[in-house]
Order: structure tokens, then sequence, then C-alpha cells
């Protein structure tokens, strides 16, 4: 019930002013991202890669006002993509972007997100990256999906998300599950309308295993972005029946979630890569997180109270 309550204030100012502002938040904020600054991520990358964790580091900004701060976003990967390089880390990190923090919302947006994000998509190849397009909500799919398209005729290692909880994705992996394409699949996080997406936990996760269905049959590079143990079991048992090895599929979690599984998956030989966020404007991720679980919400209640 909790859920889309928070969903619906990772949206609203006021509230991002009060959480962001409330002394409590930051030791639970840190449990989820990285740090602020580009130094503290690379300190937890190159941490996660001793433990033979790969990552994706998504510097966090969303839902911006002006085609300034886009500028922002993008040099703030071309930075990221530099120090990749200089440390050597091209192999084991990749790098997420949300296109509405390279102006996809803004007038014109369209083309401003892909003439921002094309540096960085170029600055990745020269680092030996790449790039995913994290997916945002329902009305932004065509957009990010068609500039997609626009960077894979020249970077064909870029990589997409699709979410299970809306109607149209079965078909979206139909399209994305070609030689080369590598597709991160997931339940999804925003609050979306019943015309476009399930409602129900139960029909988004059985939408789920169809579509991992058509990514492991498939002849691309399918990454299952999920927790859920049933999914990763699932996944290992379509992988035999695919005849996959182990380096033809990840599996993807978030930044402090699950860690002991993390570990676990990789001991077992698979290829597992966490999704790294770090940046001053956390709250709208942090938020998605607390809606998601209410464990995760009452930890956050907790240390409220525990003060
Ligand atoms: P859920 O359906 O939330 O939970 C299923 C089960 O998983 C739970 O019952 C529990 O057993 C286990 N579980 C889940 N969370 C936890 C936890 N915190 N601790 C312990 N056990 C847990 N969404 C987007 O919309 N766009 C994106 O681009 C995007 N990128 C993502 C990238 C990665 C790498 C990951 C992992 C997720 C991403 N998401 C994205 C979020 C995703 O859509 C889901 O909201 C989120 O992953 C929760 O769904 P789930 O499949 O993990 O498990």
């Amino acid at each position: 019930m909790l859920g889309p309550v928070l969903l619906a204030a990772s949206r609203s100012d006021g509230i991002r002013r009060i959480v962001s502002a409330a002394p409590v938040t930051r030791p639970v904020v840190d449990r989820f991202v990285a740090g602020e600054r580009l130094g503290e991520c690379l300190t937890a990358v190159r941490a996660l890669a001793g433990r033979g964790i790969d990552v994706t580091i998504d510097f966090l900004g969303e839902d911006i006002t002006d085609a300034s701060e886009a500028l922002r976003t993008r040099d703030a990967y071309l930075a990221l993509a530099e120090a990749l390089a200089g440390e050597g880390l091209g192999e084991r990190a990749e790098m997420s972007v949300k296109l509405s923090a390279f102006g996809q919302a803004l007038p014109d947006g369209h083309d401003l997100a892909y003439r921002n994000v094309l540096p960085v998509v170029e600055a990745a190849a020269e680092a030996g990256t790449t790039v995913t397009l994290d997916m945002e909500d329902h009305t932004t799919v065509d957009s990010t999906l068609a500039i997609l398209g626009e960077l894979r005729a020249r970077f064909p290692q870029t990589g997409a998300v699709l979410q299970s909880y809306l109607f149209r994705t079965e078909e979206d992996c139909r399209a994305l599950a070609g030689e080369g394409s590598r597709v991160r699949l997931v339940k999804g996080a925003y609050k979306e309308p019943a015309t476009v997406a399930y409602q129900d936990k139960h029909e988004v996760d059985r939408a789920y295993v169809r579509c991992l269905k058509i990514l492991m049959a498939g002849k691309g590079y399918p990454m299952i972005g999920s927790h859920d143990p049933r999914m990763v079991a699932i996944t290992q048992e379509l992988a035999h029946r695919c005849g996959r090895k182990p380096d033809e599929y990840e599996f993807q979690m978030l930044y402090g979630i699950r860690e002991a599984e993390q570990e676990r998956l990789v001991a077992e030989g698979h290829r597992m890569r966490a999704y790294v966020p770090y940046g001053t404007d956390w709250y709208g991720y942090f938020m998605r997180r607390l809606a998601e679980r209410p464990a995760n919400l009452a930890f956050f209640l907790r240390s409220l109270l525990t003060r």
C-alpha cells in the first residue's frame, strides 16, 4: 500500500527538501548510494572488483529542468569514462545512464538527449567499456528505444533495459533478442497506469518469466536485473535448457542489496554486476528503493527511532 505513496513522493519537491535535509537520512542513503563524489564511487568499485563483482555505474541525476543541467550530466559521465580508462577498469565497469538527465523531457528533448549522450557512448568505447540506457516511465520508452537504435548503429554493444510490468515488453524483447543485443530485464520501478502496465505483482512476475524465456532463447546477451531468488533460479534453469554458458548472460543487482547472494553467485561461477549509483542527486533513486520493499522502509524508520 505504501509503495505508490512513496513513488509519488519520489517526484515531490517539497518532500525531497524535507527528506534530504534530515540528518538521519544520510547513513541510510549510504547503504544504497556509493558516495557523492567520483573518488568515493571508485573506491566502492575497486572493493567490488576485489570480490569478483563487475559494476555498472550511474551518476545520479534525473528530472532536470534546463539544458545546462544536461551538460553537467554529460560532463560527469565523460569524467567517469576517463577515470575508468585511467584506472584500467574498462573491462569490469560499464556505465548506466538515464536519458531524462541528458534532457529527454525538455523541449526538443529526444534530439537533445541523443546529442548529449552520444559523446558519452563514444568516450565509453574509447575507454574499453560501454553504456546501458536505463528505462524510466512508460512515456519515455519509444524515445529511449529509438535513441538506442541510433546508438547501436555505431556502437552495437550499447545496452537497453526492458521492464516486464509493461504490456508492450514481450514484443520489445522479441525485437531486441538478436545477435549482439544487450538487454537488462527488470520488473520496473515506476508508478504506471493500468492502461499500460500490470498492477498485480504476480502478473508482473509471470510476465518477467515470459520475457526471460524470449531473451534466453534468443541470440543476444541477457542481463537479469532482479534480486528475486525465483528469477535467479529460473534463469539458471533456462540457461541450462538453452545451452548458454555462464559468460553468455549475467546477473545484475543493486549496490547494497543482497550482497551475500551476489557473492554466492560469483562463487558458483556466474557473472554478477552491481548497479552502483553515486552523486548528490540521490533522492529519486533512494525513494524508489524504499517503495520497492517494506524492509528497506523499515530500515529507514528504525534508523530514525534509534538516533
Ligand atoms: P521484487 O519483485 O521487488 O522482490 C522479489 C523478491 O526478491 C522478494 O520477495 C525478496 O525475496 C527478494 N528481494 C527483493 N529486494 C530485496 C532486498 N532489498 N533485500 C533482500 N531481498 C530482496 N527499474 C526500472 O524501471 N528501470 C531501470 O532501468 C532499472 N534498472 C535496474 C538495474 C538493476 C541492476 C536492478 C537490480 C534493478 C533495476 N530496476 C530498474 C529496478 C527494478 O525494476 C525493480 O524495481 C527492482 O529490482 C525490484 O524488483 P526485484 O525483481 O529485484 O524483486
